[in-house]
């Protein structure tokens, strides 16, 4: 070939890498194109609590733990709120206090973002409660010794040391490595986000969250995204009654749940050691409507909201139940 079809040639190829990148790009990140739900599939959807489709975890539960541990309702709500932000970018809660619904914005923790395995697939250290499941170690940063440094779903934790607790240090102001400017979570008009505030606490405690529920995926496979296969890499393993995380991974979302509580109280400078019952009845419930009933009534009944309850269909519903108002 001459010097001239050479560089057409190239010029043709990367004209067609350039197509197919922008398409990529078109299809992930096109307004419309995917809807929330099929990159995350969390269990409390629309037709069940009339939001946004969001966690349970992450709001209803994170709410009524944050009151427990000491919280006043606003905080507890704000923290809830925010928590479940951290997935949505923005998400509004439960009308409030009578008034308006909370509404929280954060920015800069998305997870096709830059920062999206910071927040929502960081590794542990074994300061944190470990998973009793076989396999799992209690600094989470082991599964990854050796991983492939040049993929980011794989590679080892960095000098910095486990993410979580990078976060931690940031969320509590405490000493030692944090994330860096370009990681730090950011508010609406792009200020980032103070550390000590309700905000930052629900930031935090998502991670905690995330980081357990997505640890049988780097124990099954090594890696921090999700992918079909294995199914623990799944998004459905997030919501599956009979295979995911309330089910065969309900040992990861009960220390999940223990070390959430364990960080709103060290938050409140109390001992977190003995977590509240609430913990355990919350996630004994295996149907998503009825367990998102169960935080919605325990939090309205300790805060005297009169939100009108989650309504459930079938036996376990809630026409007999439930408490009816006005
Ligand atoms: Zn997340
Ligand atoms: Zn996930």
């Amino acid at each position: 070939m001459t010097h001239k079809q050479i560089q057409t040639d190239r010029r043709i190829r990367s004209a067609f890498t350039a197509g197919v990148a922008l398409l990529l790009i078109g299809v992930l990140l096109g307004p419309g194109r995917v809807p929330v739900a099929q990159g995350y599939n969390a269990d409390a959807t629309t037709a069940i609590t009339g939001l946004t489709q969001h966690s349970s975890f992450h709001y209803e539960m994170v709410r009524v733990l944050a009151l427990l541990a000491g919280f006043d309702k606003n905080e507890a709500e704000e923290i809830g709120v925010a928590g479940e932000a951290v997935d949505l970018g923005q998400f509004t809660g439960y009308k409030f206090l009578g008034s308006k619904a909370k509404t929280v914005t954060i920015r800069n923790t998305n997870r096709f973002g830059p920062n999206g395995r910071l927040y929502h697939f960081g590794r542990r250290s074994s300061q944190y409660e470990k998973v009793d499941a076989d396999g799992a170690r209690s600094n989470t940063c082991e599964y990854f010794k050796g991983g492939d440094r040049t993929s980011p779903n794989t590679a080892p934790c960095t000098v910095k040391g486990p993410e979580l607790d990078q976060i931690k240090n940031w969320a509590f102001d405490l000493p030692g490595p944090k994330p860096t400017a370009n990681e730090l979570p950011r508010d609406a008009s792009g200020k980032p986000i103070q550390p000590k505030t309700p905000v930052a606490i629900g930031i935090y405690v998502h991670s905690i969250g995330d980081s357990y529920s997505h640890e049988k995926c780097m124990i099954d496979a090594a890696f921090r995204f999700h992918k079909p296969i294995p199914f623990s890499c799944n998004t459905q393993w997030h919501t599956d009654p009979v295979r995911g995380e309330f089910t065969v991974g309900i040992a990861f979302t009960k220390a999940a749940a223990n070390e959430v509580w364990r960080a709103l109280r060290q938050f409140k400078g109390a001992d977190g050691s003995n977590p509240p019952n609430f913990i355990k009845e919350f996630l004994a419930i295996k149907d998503a409507c009825t367990r998102v009933k169960f935080a919605v009534d325990t939090f309205n009944s300790l805060t005297g909201e009169t939100s009108k309850g989650i309504r459930c269909p079938g036996p376990s519903g809630t026409l007999g139940k439930s408490r009816r108002r006005g």
